[in-house]
């Protein structure tokens, strides 16, 4: 699964939102984040990021991220 790190914070851009084929971003106040469940892990939105936040899960240190990831888009 892919997840919304810290640089997505008060980040304008919904770039990748937009190009998501299965509509799993959910969008906070100031942050967005991706369901991990939902997430088919197509990669289509990580390029599409301006503020590089959007990680695989697969790089070191993101099993913190991808809790706050499934947290939120289960309270939003
Ligand atoms: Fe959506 Fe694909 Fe990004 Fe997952 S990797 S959030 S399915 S665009």
């Amino acid at each position: 699964t892919y997840v919304v790190t810290e640089n997505c914070i008060a980040c304008k851009y919904t770039d990748c939102v937009e190009v998501c084929p299965v509509d799993c971003f959910y969008e906070g106040e100031n942050f967005l984040v991706i369901h991990p469940d939902e997430c088919i892990d197509c990669g289509v939105c990580e390029p599409e990021c301006p503020a590089d936040a959007i990680r695989p899960d697969t790089e070191p240190e993101m099993e913190k991220w991808v809790e706050f990831n499934r947290k939120y888009s289960e309270l939003w």
